[in-house]
């Protein structure tokens, strides 16, 4: 088999087509076409199954379609699905207690895409800057980290160090600091400065290639943030809700961040739900007026995103996702492939490093891995994202391993 070889239907292969003459070219999707999902499968067009090793970024931490979320979104649909925060709802009270009390924070602020919700933590962040650090107007700075992603945003991709993102979009927001990931000396050395309101960081830094920290580097990251009175911002919007293997990813290291952000599996991939949670010496920052989102908090978002959090409490998600997580990656280093540079990651949310003398030999991998029954997808050239849907049997990983091994024969 080549590094090149797939197979596309007639019938494929006119979706394609239909999609790259009308929509805009802002990605490179595996030449695979879907039309239907449940639990950790995914269907083509022409019938082939797949397991996801994606899962939507991990957006479907639940697996596809889980019938308890889509209960909720059916018989919500039917009742009422959007009032906008112009008038209240039967449901955002109970919504917001219940994600607060799951998490620990005093407020929530709902919004929809995770970018959207990261814009939200940065305002806050500012403005309790402003009204309680005693930051002087306009000089609020935010830590940020190289290697960081947080959506695409003009704002947001101003401190991005990924040329991709940033090329060509200029000019950029002022008010970032970029230091290093993972070092605590730069962290230290940043923070002296008075006019930082926030540090914003991943826990797992998933986009760029899931590069886990040092074992106590968020800890640390925290104290420092603590004694030098700066937010310490979790985006957990990829890491959270069970996929490293606990509920967020700053619980490994007993971190509670001060703004916490979550989305993607909030509504278990069925729409866009996010969420800003914070104390109120942060919330209430901002008052009425001051921000907010047409659909944010909306009737059906809340009811998606209670029966989203139940499913991952219900079914132990992150038990399952720690202990199915060390077994994987046990599993792939024990396949001592010379072309498996490294394994890592936490819970499911894991990557491969290839190394081969064909810069093209990752996406050339998920071809045959998609050939093969499984859907992966490279970032940043070398690396491949294994993240199926936490609902994925000790039985179906084992085959997908053998999937694995099978197509790794390929890169020989
Ligand atoms: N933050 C992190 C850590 C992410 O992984 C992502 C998306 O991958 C985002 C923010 C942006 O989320 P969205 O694409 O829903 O705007």
């Amino acid at each position: 088999m080549s590094l090149t070889a797939t197979t596309l239907s007639s019938k494929a292969s006119a979706f394609i087509e239909k999609e790259l003459q009308y929509s805009a070219h802002n990605y490179h999707p595996l030449p695979v076409v879907l039309e239907r999902g449940e639990g950790v499968y995914l269907w083509d067009v022409d019938g082939k199954r797949y397991y996801d090793f994606l899962s939507g970024y991990s957006a479907v931490n639940q697996g596809h379609c889980h019938p308890k979320i889509v209960g909720a979104l059916v018989a919500q649909a039917q009742k009422l699905t959007l009032t906008s925060r112009a008038f209240h709802s039967d449901l955002l009270g109970e919504y917001a207690r219940y994600i607060t009390a799951c998490f620990g924070y005093d407020r929530v602020l709902p919004m929809n895409s995770g970018v959207e919700a990261v814009e939200t933590a940065l305002k806050l962040a500012r403005r309790w800057g402003y009204d309680k650090k005693g930051i002087a107007a306009n000089r609020a700075k935010i830590v940020t980290v190289a290697g960081n992603f947080h959506g695409r945003t003009l704002n947001v991709v101003s401190f991005s160090t990924d040329a991709s993102s940033r090329d060509g979009f200029g000019p950029f927001m002022p008010g970032y600091e970029v230091i290093p990931y993972n070092d605590l000396a730069a962290l230290e050395a940043v923070l002296a400065d008075p006019d930082v309101a926030g540090f914003l960081v991943e826990p797992i830094q998933g986009e760029a290639g899931v590069y886990v920290p040092e074992d106590g580097y968020l800890a640390k990251a925290y104290a420092l943030c603590r004694r030098a009175r700066v937010l310490f911002i979790g985006d957990e919007i990829q890491t959270g809700l069970a996929r490293t293997g606990k509920m967020l990813a700053c619980d490994h290291e007993g971190v509670r961040p001060d703004i916490l952000i979550l989305g993607k599996a909030l509504s278990g991939g069925t729409m866009p739900i996010s969420a800003v949670l914070a104390d109120d010496d942060v919330m209430l920052c901002i008052k009425p007026g001051e921000h907010g989102s047409t659909y944010g908090g909306n009737p059906l978002a809340c009811k998606v995103a209670i029966a989203s959090l139940e499913v991952i409490k219900e079914e132990r998600l992150a038990e399952r996702a720690a202990e199915l997580g060390d077994y994987f990656r046990g599993r792939l280093w024990a396949l001592g492939h010379p072309c498996i540079k490294e394994v890592r990651g936490k819970g499911l949310l894991n990557a491969v490093v290839i190394g081969h003398a064909n810069p093209e030999a990752a996406w050339g991998l998920c071809l045959v891995l998609k050939d093969n029954g499984l859907l992966a997808k490279p970032t940043h050239g070398d690396k491949i994202r294994f993240a199926p849907p936490l609902v994925i049997t000790k039985k179906e990983l084992d085959e997908c391993i053998g999937i694995i091994e099978a197509s790794l024969a390929v890169l020989d």
